[in-house]
């Protein structure tokens, strides 16, 4: 396959990559002594019930102990989180030593409050230094987290809240974005009373961003908690390495988000081995990774992976551009950064500003700006390469995988960057390319396929949908019949040397700013509206985001929409509610309203067309279409 296809001259990636699949047991029982063990692990892989595959099993470890604990005596002084907030004009420096005190006493707080091993404890936090404090208490403790994005609202909350049932509830009083305070106790007092499965307690940190009404009995103010529990000693739970540390919603097709499910000791070697191998960081170096501890890549790259290998991690609470469009560069210079993570549409936002404020930072301590979480253009890729002057690299992974499945594996074997390339699979992944009719492997180059993995999936990826193994099983390894092959769902093809190319979706989920939306959960949340009829939720390319949503409504009522006014209106609504159900984040950028929307004579909404229509673009076969009329009347619409 692709190490056949190989051009390159130096050969140490090709073996590296077809030793962690060919010699599975040896290449990964190397890798876990990356990380400590309290027991050690018998089988390094356990395969008898595929598609499950477990990981180091009989191994005890704990995550936080990795993270924190083991790194106090070497460098218990050295800096672990730096908390940086440009909303509020606040900063905190935490060394290790402090970390893990702080750790300790959010641990004794949720142990007070009756969170046991294996209890869910979710977590709906901005971006501050007690988000990360709950989240390794809880895998200090064997406790299962699940963080919540903080931009979502009660609906989406109130969904997670249900699936998970949690013991506890963290959150705070409110965010800051762009200055203005954001309430999150309103939204959540509404999840809360929305969700069938009520949280025991709320722990809630008191910013002073806004006001807060607390339920007596439920709610607990975290500064009058900690102060009962500064001098805590709360040792880590040494817990099964298939025990899982965390669940995290991401959405699919339908409009019931799934919980991924991700164990213990598999993914803290998987992180371990890519910090090394992928990302090149180094005990003592500080990484930069400005996501949201809300997505995967927070929790693997602003909290678990740095943290494992001792690194600094900068936790930063603010836009790229406030105060100025080059903030992100003076932390960088201020802090020493020597590996950055960011995503494309961040650095599009960039582009717009002065390249010359950028330049007048010292950046050099970069080794590299890793991309991901939506293709990289060209256009975009070249600039920030100019601009910053270090590689770029972009990587293609999923909430499933919880770490890249392609990527330049430079720490093994320096690599040749190809544009638009995420590059080559990274240790242990088998990935493949799946003709959809036949489900044959394509090995020709430039052909394209669904790109797919072999089982089994590399320690660090799902182990199930938490509660669901069914539907883990019915929805990732189904789509290619008599194979047992973990679809991405994503189109992709391979050039004669092996690199991979993401050409987008197979499926409905859509792609905003590197966020991955289900568009039939937007949908769900428009036609909550009394006035709409139906809706048809696709995802439409954009400059700056990748992707927006666009929503096509049909009103119960036409008339409502018969004037300009009356159809801005109506959109204003929608909006405000699939801000008020959903979050911001979910918002369509534009509303149109129709007579019909273009089907199939069997009724089937033809969303490949509609996309199509939107991006300006042929829409193919048309041959099943009910009413042609249809597809002339969004025309009209999407040009006016
Ligand atoms: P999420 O689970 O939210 O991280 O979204 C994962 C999806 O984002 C993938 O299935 C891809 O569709 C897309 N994606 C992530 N990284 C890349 C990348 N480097 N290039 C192209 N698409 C990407």
């Amino acid at each position: 396959m692709e190490t056949s296809m190989s051009t390159r001259t130096d050969e140490r990636y090709p073996a590296y990559h077809r030793r962690s699949l060919q010699d599975r047991e040896g290449f990964w029982a190397e890798q876990a002594r990356l990380i400590d063990w309290e027991t050690p692990f018998g089988r390094v892989c356990e395969h008898d019930h595929p598609p499950f595959a477990n990981w180091f099993v009989g191994g005890k470890t704990n995550l936080c102990h990795n993270a924190v604990d083991r790194h106090v005596a070497g460098r218990g002084a050295q800096n672990a989180l730096v908390w940086v907030s440009t909303e509020v004009g606040q900063e905190r420096i935490i060394s290790f030593a402090e970390l893990q005190a702080e750790v300790q006493r959010m641990a004794a707080i949720l142990q007070a409050q009756g969170v046991v091993q294996g209890d869910r404890v979710l977590i709906y936090m901005p971006m501050i230094p007690e988000a990360v404090f709950a989240m390794l208490a809880c895998t200090r403790i064997g406790a299962i987290h699940s963080v919540v994005f903080g931009g979502f609202a009660s609906v989406s909350l109130a969904s997670r809240i249900d699936d998970a049932q949690p013991r506890v509830i963290v959150s705070a009083d409110g965010g800051s974005r762009s200055g203005k305070a954001i309430p999150y106790k309103p939204l959540l007092d509404e999840a809360i009373r929305l969700a069938a499965s009520k949280p025991e307690k709320v722990l809630l940190v008191d910013r002073g961003l806004a006001p807060m009404e607390r339920v007596p009995g439920r709610d607990i103010d975290y500064a009058e908690a900690r102060a009962a529990h500064l001098d805590a000693q709360v040792p880590c739970t040494w817990v099964e390495s298939t025990h899982p540390s965390y669940t995290l919603y991401t959405s699919g097709t339908t409009g019931k988000p799934k919980g991924v499910q991700r164990d213990t000791g598999g993914y803290a070697v998987a992180l371990a081995s890519s910090m090394r191998d992928i990302f090149q960081g180094r005990p003592g170096e500080t990484l930069f990774c400005t996501s949201d501890i809300g997505w995967v890549v927070g929790h693997s790259y602003i909290v678990y992976g740095p943290l494992i290998s001792g690194m600094a991690t900068i936790l930063y609470e603010g836009l790229p551009t406030r105060p100025d469009a080059s903030i992100w560069w003076r932390l960088v210079e201020r802090f020493k950064v020597t590996t950055m993570f960011s995503s494309p549409t961040a650095v599009r936002v960039l582009k717009k500003f002065d390249v010359d404020a950028m330049r007048r930072h010292d950046t050099s301590s970069l080794r590299a700006l890793f991309l991901a979480g939506e293709p990289l253009d060209e256009p975009t890729a070249t600039w920030i390469s100019g601009a910053l002057g270090c590689p770029i690299i972009d990587n293609y992974w999923q909430t499933e995988t919880g770490w890249p499945i392609l990527a330049l594996s430079n720490g093994v074997e320096k690599q040749r960057s190809k544009f638009g390339s995420p590059g080559l699979p990274a240790a242990g992944y088998d990935v493949k390319l799946i003709d959809e009719a036949t489900g044959q492997d394509i090995t020709a180059p430039h052909q394209k396929g669904v790109v797919a993995i072999e089982a089994p999936l590399p320690p660090g990826c799902l182990q199930t949908v938490w509660r669901d193994d069914e539907r883990f099983v019915k929805t990732y390894w189904k789509s290619v019949p008599n194979r047992l092959v973990y679809s991405t769902f994503d189109w992709g093809v391979r050039d004669e040397d092996g690199y991979f190319f993401i050409l987008g979706r197979t499926d409905d989920v859509i792609n905003v700013a590197g966020h991955r939306l289900g568009t039939r959960e937007i949908e769900e949340s428009v036609s909550s509206h009394p006035a709409i009829a139906e809706v048809a939720v696709v995802g439409v390319a954009d400059q700056l985001k990748g992707q927006v949503a666009i929503a096509f409504a049909v009103l119960k009522d036409p008339a409502l929409a018969a004037t300009p006014e009356g159809a801005l209106k109506l959109e204003g609504e929608v909006m405000k509610r699939v801000d008020e159900q959903l979050g911001a984040v979910a918002r369509p950028a534009r509303v149109r309203f129709l007579a019909a929307l273009p089907k199939t004579r069997s009724g089937k909404l033809l969303r490949r067309a509609i996309q199509a229509v939107c991006e300006g673009r042929d829409p193919g076969d048309l041959t099943t279409m009910d009413d042609p009329a249809a597809l002339q009347a969004l025309r009209e619409a999407v040009q006016g």
